[in-house]
């Protein structure tokens, strides 16, 4: 079985994934990506942009800054009501979300919630709840706790707590939403257009569990679709159907996938979904679709002074654009594609062996080139040579490291689809050995032929 240790200890082991400053004793719910982890994050960001941006017509990208003006935070109700239900266990002081303990005894609640809300629902169920650490019943009452995470950038008294307060982005989509009008008039878009970004986001999470799926920084990939009220649900199905498609583009089974429908939504929202992943601690959150309506623009033309609406070329009546959008955090399609390639074969021998079968444009390393001997100066040179033809091809990795077996186990466990030996016979022969990962089958291949056969297999 495919559990959440074993994917911490892979991660770990083959570099994919640290625990943040662990020299130093570590840093909750903050990671590193390794040599592997950032070459997945790149691919995963890449097909995402492709799809997103490139494959479209109708959708921009952007780059917004992570500071921001702090009024942002108060016009987008961040700083107001960006905040999770917070609970401490008052034997072992461990803290909890309100709406996960309630969640765990089958009881629906969400962050979203008002404070008297969530409070009756988690006083009305307390002789039910269990911390999750300790085992025992002694909750404090719900208080919001908001997850904002603030900084001094330019505020010269470093008092955190005075009008001049910063914060660190909560969400990309502000910065797409306060450049709204720049982009309307320095490029050719029309309405309905999107704009897309991907960025680092910070919130001060309470729950610090479930490895890289809820972290204090993380990197989000949004689209924020502008539209017209008219079309604004017709576009919403379009784009649901769009996003569902796009994990199915990177190799998530479908019976690993579905949707859930928000039962209580925002008071301004007309529709929200999740797509949800199976992940080894069951069914939750991969990416969210919101139909938003006018509040965004609504509230930034408020805060701002500024007129966001939009002339309507057919009717020359102005109106404030509707939005739909897509999110989701690189992170958690992180965790997802290692979870759904993450495989466990008995050998014939007895042996357990451990590959990730990435759809070859997820794999870190496409194809690895090893020399059989690494003391043969004729087989390194050989192997050098075939490295650097492969390397002008398809992101590669040399190895000469211990045995062949060793280099086979490890390339089966950061996932590279071809393994490639040179031996005392490809001197003569001019070919190669290829190994496939999935089916561990050999084949001999004139090098001549090789970038050919490896580009016909990545495909
Ligand atoms: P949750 O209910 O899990 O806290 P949310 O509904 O608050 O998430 P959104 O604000 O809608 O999440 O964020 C959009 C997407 O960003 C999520 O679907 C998820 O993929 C990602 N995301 C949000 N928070 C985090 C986090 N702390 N760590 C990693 N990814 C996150």
């Amino acid at each position: 079985m495919t559990t959440l240790e074993k994917i911490v200890s892979l991660c770990k082991r083959r570099g994919f994934v640290y625990p943040s400053s662990e020299i130093y004793g570590g840093f909750a719910s903050i990671y590193d990506f390794g040599p592997y982890g950032v070459e997945l994050e790149n691919n995963i960001k890449r097909e995402w942009w492709k799809y997103m941006v490139q494959d479209r017509e109708d959708i921009v990208g952007l780059d917004s800054a992570i500071f921001m003006h702090p009024k942002i935070w108060h016009a987008s109700g961040h700083v107001g009501g960006f905040a999770d239900p917070l609970t401490e266990c008052k034997k072992c002081h461990n803290r909890f979300r309100g709406d996960h303990l309630l969640n765990e005894i089958g009881v629906s609640a969400d962050e979203k919630m008002s404070e008297e809300e969530i409070s009756a629902l988690f006083d009305s169920n307390r002789d039910k709840l269990k911390c999750p650490v300790c085992g025992k019943n002694d909750f404090t009452e719900i208080k919001k706790f908001n997850i904002l995470v603030k900084s001094n950038l330019g505020n010269l008294t470093g008092n955190l707590d005075d009008e001049n307060t910063v914060y660190l982005r909560g969400e990309t989509c502000q910065g797409i939403y306060v450049n709204f009008k720049n982009v309307l008039d320095s490029t050719r878009v029309k309405i309905p257009f999107g704009i897309a970004q991907i960025g680092k986001a910070f919130r001060n999470e309470v729950t610090a569990r479930q490895f890289i799926f809820r972290t204090r920084e993380f990197e989000q990939m949004e689209m924020q679709y502008f539209l017209h009220p008219d079309q604004e649900m017709e576009e919403y199905e379009k784009l649901k159907e769009y996003r569902w498609k796009f994990y199915i583009n990177l190799g998530l089974k479908e019976k690993n996938l579905k949707w859930h429908q928000h039962e209580k939504l925002v008071f301004y929202a007309k529709a929200a979904y999740d797509i949800e992943y199976n992940f080894p601690f069951g069914f939750d959150e991969l990416e969210g679709l919101h139909a938003r309506g006018d509040y965004d623009l609504t509230q930034h033309s408020k805060f701002s002074g500024q007129d966001l609406s939009y002339l309507d070329p057919d009717t020359s009546k102005p109106f404030i654009p509707h939005i739909i959008e897509s999110s989701v955090g690189v992170g958690r399609i992180f965790l997802a594609v290692i979870c759904e390639a993450y495989t466990e074969e008995k050998l014939e021998n007895g042996e357990i062996r451990t590959v990730l079968k990435f759809k070859p444009n997820m794999a870190p390393f496409k194809a690895a080139v090893f020399p059989l001997l690494k003391n043969k100066p004729e087989l390194v040179k050989k192997a050098r040579e075939i490295f650097d033809l492969v390397k002008e091809n398809f992101v590669c990795e040399f190895d000469d490291n211990g045995n062949i077996g060793k280099r086979y186990r490890r390339q089966d466990e950061i996932g590279t689809p071809y393994c490639i030996t040179v031996d005392f016979d490809s001197l003569e022969k001019k070919d190669v050995t290829v190994r496939d990962r999935d089916t561990m089958k050999q084949e001999r291949i004139k090098i001549d032929n090789l970038v050919e056969y490896l580009r016909d297999r990545l495909k």
